[in-house]
């Protein structure tokens, strides 16, 4: 039986992009996770998956027929320098396969052995971090956010070395595509014009079919992923993720989250706020990640230049620049339309999607560029940073406020009162829309609409995130006992994300000030 269907675009269109490669064995391997939805959603066969069968291939040690591992090659800006070759260190991609819903996905592994690409590496694993990835990549489906996902686990009965012995571990990961900034860079800097020009024709066919052999297709995918990156970036703002290590090769070009190596929730509303080891310098600290996502792009820009304009022809090369430049401006107006879109759900406002009369002149008296709005939400937060109030807990609480019941979001401010002057402002723009949309026939007054507004910040403001304390504890049993109870109990709550089930509040709690505070995640674990 052939367990996965294999269709392999990047293995059959691009040689020379990578270099076919075998997954290492492993002694003894156990399945610690399988993802049934999404095995599901890939059309694979889940029987084949959870047996003996499937342990031996997400472990790396069956190759599944149809499959044709390979690394790739790619470069990337880290922490702002450059890396002239990275590449697949410790990751193979297996192979594509088309979802139920007509999708080409990649299957890879990580952790599955050392590779042309490794540089000092040792090309493995630990089952912790695999775990978290799980963890987090699954949090950030579930709250809606495009995402590279977890499809299986294997610990490996190896021992990897990091800061002593840890159990090893295999994970598959499933991704729209792997493809990144960073393999733009490698071809560029390297100044192999046809090759980039394949990539970035492959890369167009994959993600944005409809610009294939138009004449601007690469000013048009360059616009392409800063769109998907600007919206990308306002969702993990608004659930208050920190991705932690924003390089070039950890940015894609499908707009999807990757590598989940010291990334975390933020607790208390600071945006300053940064948990890797590593950055010293605030580099990829929560508010500073759409300028480096700009920053990004425009390193992306620089690598689709030389397609764009013969360099010999300085007109042709400043017209190019000038249509890069323009999508790069570009950008932070479209990260400031999709986090107010975002903000405006998260404060019970009508949005532009919804229903919203905003920008007529039907009465109500908001800017049609959101100013007011933008205004309400930044004071809201100075506010919760002012307070050092727990961000995810704030939108919560304000949610029952629309419901009618104040003090809990109160009974988060050391100062009770601090938060009414705010409150009051809130509600006049609340009643504000109420009255506008009545008139139009579209909601009621008072306290239906109260209700009607805390169901909607309800299903827009997460009650469960992956706190940070409650990941470490989970992950400590996986990793040093073997226990897995706490791992699938906080999954089952973080699939919910939005259920505020009273059994589950310990996950809703934040971790004590100084375990946050103190709290660190690490790269290439
Ligand atoms: P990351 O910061 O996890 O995105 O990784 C940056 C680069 O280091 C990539 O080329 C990875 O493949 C490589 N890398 C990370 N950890 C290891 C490891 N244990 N062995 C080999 N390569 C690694
Ligand atoms: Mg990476």
């Amino acid at each position: 039986m052939q367990p996965i269907k294999f269709d392999n675009t990047y293995a059959r269109e691009l040689p020379g992009f990578y270099v076919a490669w075998q997954p290492a064995n492993v002694p003894a391997p156990a399945l610690l996770y399988l993802n049934r939805p999404l095995a599901d959603e890939l059309g694979l066969e889940p029987a084949a998956l959870d047996g003996p069968e499937g342990v031996a291939l997400f472990a790396g040690n069956t190759v599944p027929e149809g499959a044709e591992p390979l690394a790739q090659v790619y470069a990337g800006h880290q922490f702002g320098g450059f890396s002239a070759q990275l590449g697949d260190g410790r990751a193979l991609l297996l192979g594509e396969v088309i979802d139920r819903h007509g999708q080409r996905r990649d299957i890879a592994f990580k952790g599955s052995g050392r590779t042309p690409y490794s540089r000092g590496g040792d090309g493995k694993a630990a089952v912790g971090p695999m775990l978290r990835e799980v963890l987090i990549g699954e949090a950030m489906h579930a709250l809606g956010i495009p995402s590279t996902r977890a499809l299986a686990v294997v610990a490996t009965g190896e021992r990897v070395l990091r800061e002593g012995l840890l159990p090893g571990a295999v994970l598959t990961r499933v991704a729209a595509s792997h493809l990144r900034v960073g393999t733009f860079q490698f071809f560029a800097t390297r100044g192999e014009l046809d090759k980039l020009r394949q990539l970035a024709d492959y890369t167009i066919a994959r993600h944005d079919p409809a610009l294939a052999g138009t004449p601007g297709r690469y000013v048009a995918l360059l616009r392409a992923v800063a769109e998907r990156q600007a919206r990308l970036i306002a969702q993990w703002m608004n659930v208050g993720f920190i991705h932690g290590v924003m390089n070039t090769d950890n940015m894609t070009i499908s707009g999807e989250t990757i590598d989940y190596g010291p990334c975390a929730f933020m607790e208390a509303y600071d945006p300053d706020t940064v948990f890797s080891s590593i950055d010293h310098g605030g580099r990829y600290a929560y508010g500073n990640q759409a300028p480096i996502a700009r920053w990004n792009l425009a390193r992306l820009a620089e690598a689709l230049l030389p397609l764009m304009a013969d360099g010999d022809d300085e007109a042709a090369v400043q017209q190019a620049v000038a249509e890069v430049t323009a999508v790069i401006d570009a950008f932070p107006g479209w990260y400031g339309q999709a986090l107010l879109q975002g903000r405006r759900a998260k404060l019970g406002l009508q949005t532009a999607g919804d229903g919203s009369k905003d920008g007529d002149d039907s009465g109500d008296s908001d800017n049609s560029d959101g100013s007011d709005d933008s205004l309400l939400a930044e004071d809201w937060l100075a506010l919760l940073q002012q307070h050092g109030v727990d961000y995810t807990l704030a939108w919560r609480r304000l949610a029952d406020a629309a419901a009618g019941d104040a003090n809990p979001l109160r009974a988060l401010f050391a100062e009770a009162a601090a938060v009414n002057p705010w409150l009051e402002r809130w509600r006049a723009r609340c009643a504000q829309q109420d009255a506008s949309s009545s008139e139009a026939g579209v909601a009621g007054v008072g306290s239906a609409a109260g209700s009607a507004r805390a169901a909607r910040m309800r299903r827009v403001n997460p009650w469960i995130i992956p706190r940070n304390h409650r990941v470490e504890e989970a992950l400590a049993a996986a990793s040093s006992q073997g226990d897995l109870t706490l791992f699938h109990n906080l999954m089952a709550a973080l699939q919910r994300p939005y259920d505020e089930d009273p059994g589950l509040a310990h996950y809703a709690e934040p971790a004590p000030a100084q375990v946050s505070a103190a709290y660190q995640t690490y790269c290439g674990t």
